[in-house]
């Protein structure tokens, strides 16, 4: 089963990862860098933990897919209920399709 797949209307895309996968782990305060183990910014930090929303989903369904697709064949076509892979690239999250055959 994949992590991440465009919805059926084709306007975003879902998170069907585990709690403990890592688009599911951050701190539970509203920081928006984390560690291994803390939150970035805070004293004490607050510790990160599985279990929580998928924070790539922010990211990816904020504008439109149209805008936050990186991937080849631009402008893309939605596949609703095509699997995808969602890839933070250091400042923000953009999305590209699973290949059909990858295993990843
Ligand atoms: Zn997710
Ligand atoms: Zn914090």
């Amino acid at each position: 089963m994949s992590d991440h797949k465009i919805s059926a209307d084709g306007l975003r895309i879902e998170c069907h990862a585990a709690q403990n996968a890592d688009c599911r782990t951050r701190p539970g305060c509203e920081a928006e860098g984390w560690g291994e183990e803390y939150c970035i910014g805070h004293d004490p930090g607050h510790p990160v933990a599985g279990g929580h929303e998928c924070w790539q989903l922010a990211w990816v369904n904020n504008t439109s897919l149209e805008e936050t697709y990186d991937g080849p064949g631009a402008p893309v076509t939605i596949y609703p209920g095509r699997a995808v892979r969602i890839v933070w690239n250091g400042y923000e999250c953009t999305w590209d399709y699973k290949r059909r055959n990858a295993n990843a």
